[in-house]
């Protein structure tokens, strides 16, 4: 087996930067978080595959060009707080931290949350926080954030998210009317009451789950 180093420098050059993630913030991000520590064990020779993999709970950790397409997208400055959706096993929290100030992470499932943070908390990583709840109503208490990801396929967009969002803040989030095929909505926040929306690519993401979701 290659070295895990190689592969993620692989993973970089020919699953990322061939298909068009330019932002160098993202890529050295994508270089510095060890995927291999957010899944299972037994899997870690696939740690750097192009594709996502299972985790815990029937729940996925996304394929790396995703996250990284996601990050991407939401445009971040060091400056930035971020509020993502759905944590499941930490690593585009991880991910995210690695550019913006903080990261506040909401996860629906009390074991995945738990897991997350250990995993935080071993590697290091001090500007991300996890809750356990529903984020389809976002996290209001941190509320009003500069970028928002959600990583889970909604039927619309959850109008806490919307409120929540800083003005010339990026909401990026999968919606679509079946349970596991979404596109990719970018929703910038203008003004007060100006959201500015536009399809990025087709998508395949677990289903969003909660009072503003499935
Ligand atoms: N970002 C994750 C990672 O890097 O491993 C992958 C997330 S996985 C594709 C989607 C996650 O969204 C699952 O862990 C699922 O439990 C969670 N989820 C679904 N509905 C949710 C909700 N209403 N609030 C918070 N998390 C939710």
């Amino acid at each position: 087996m290659k070295t895990l180093d190689y592969q993620r420098d692989t993973m970089i050059r020919e699953h990322l930067m061939s298909r068009g993630i330019r932002d160098r913030a993202v890529l050295e991000a994508m270089r510095d978080v060890p995927r291999e520590e957010f899944i299972d064990g037994r899997m870690v020779e696939n740690a750097y595959g192009d594709h996502p993999l299972p985790i815990a709970e029937g729940q996925t950790i996304s394929q790396p060009y995703i996250v990284a397409y996601m990050t991407e997208a939401l445009e971040l400055k060091s400056s930035d707080r971020v509020l993502e959706i759905g944590t499941g096993s930490g690593y585009a929290a991880a991910v995210l931290s690695r550019i913006a100030t903080t990261v506040y992470s909401v996860e629906r499932l009390g074991g995945l949350a738990q897991g997350a943070r250990e995993r935080f908390d071993r590697l290091g990583y001090s500007n991300i926080v996890v809750h356990e709840g529903d984020g389809t109503l976002g996290w209001p208490e941190h509320a009003p954030y500069n970028a928002i990801v959600v990583t889970a396929g909604a039927p619309k967009v959850p109008q806490p998210l919307l409120d929540q969002l800083a003005i010339g803040g990026r909401l990026v989030i999968p919606v679509g009317r079946s349970y596991d095929v979404q596109m990719l909505v970018r929703v910038r926040r203008v003004t007060e009451g100006d959201y500015r929306s536009e399809e990025l690519c087709g998508v395949r993401f677990v289903p969003l789950i909660g009072a503003a979701g499935w």
